[in-house]
């Protein structure tokens, strides 16, 4: 004996229940109708957590890249200080970024920007996140990370982006790393960050700089 009842949630199927029974004839109608009115009830339960969670997903996330937004990604990094080994942060700006809206028009800019997005997003994949910091900023983390990986991620990023943009932009980035042994401030992970990605434009774009407690902070 078989029972299959959908779960129908605004005329769309989200999936169904079967009930099985090895002898023959065994499920009465009445006993069909309570499996029933029970699937109604929790498809509701069921629809209810779907929408939660597409709607948690848009806020999580950056409507025009589809990265992470920056709430997301902070409270990520946060969290990310107090449990992990390591970590990296990469601060990224495009270069000239407004050239290329004045060239090209804003929406060429935001495909852009959207280019940048999936190529991230595809050479990072589940190691750590992509978040869209800012405007024309774009941040990776990456958690548990040793540091010469860290800065061969980072110089792949930099190398990778004017490949695969068009029209072709380059980047530069301010990169930090840390270590359980010191455990940073949330805030300093972005002020270093930023310091360090202030050098790389000034020293000429197009690259990565890794921080350095040398270097003169960006307030
Ligand atoms: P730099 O190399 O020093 O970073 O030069 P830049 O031109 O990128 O820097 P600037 O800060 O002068 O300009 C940033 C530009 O980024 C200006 C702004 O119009 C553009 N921008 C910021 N957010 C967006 C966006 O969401 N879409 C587009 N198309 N442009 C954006
Ligand atoms: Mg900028
Ligand atoms: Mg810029």
């Amino acid at each position: 004996s078989i029972m299959a009842i959908p779960m129908i949630v605004e005329e769309r199927i989200n999936g169904f229940s079967i009930v099985l029974h090895e002898d023959p004839y065994f499920f009465s109608f009445d006993s069909f109708k309570l499996m029933q009115s029970l699937i109604h009830h929790s498809s509701l339960a069921i629809s209810n957590s779907i929408l939660r969670n597409r709607l948690q997903e848009m806020v999580d996330r950056d409507h025009l890249t589809k990265l992470y937004a920056r709430r997301f990604s902070d409270s990520y990094v946060e969290q990310s200080i107090q449990q992990d080994d390591s970590g990296m942060f990469l601060l990224i700006d495009i270069d000239n970024f407004k050239k290329v809206n004045d060239t090209y028009g804003h929406q060429v800019g935001d495909e852009v920007l959207v280019q940048i997005g999936s190529v991230l997003q595809r050479e990072i994949g589940t190691r750590g996140i992509c978040s869209r910091w800012g405007g024309e900023e774009l941040a990776v983390y990456i958690p548990n990370i040793l540091d010469h990986e860290a800065i061969k991620i980072a110089q792949m990023v930099v190398d990778i982006v004017p490949q695969t943009t068009s029209p072709s932009v380059t980047i530069s980035a301010g990169l930090i790393t840390w270590h359980k042994q010191v455990r940073p401030d949330f805030q300093e992970i972005f002020l270093h960050a930023d310091t360090a990605l202030y050098n790389a434009k000034r020293s000429g774009k197009n690259r990565v700089c890794l921080f350095e407690e040398s270097m003169e902070l960006q307030y």
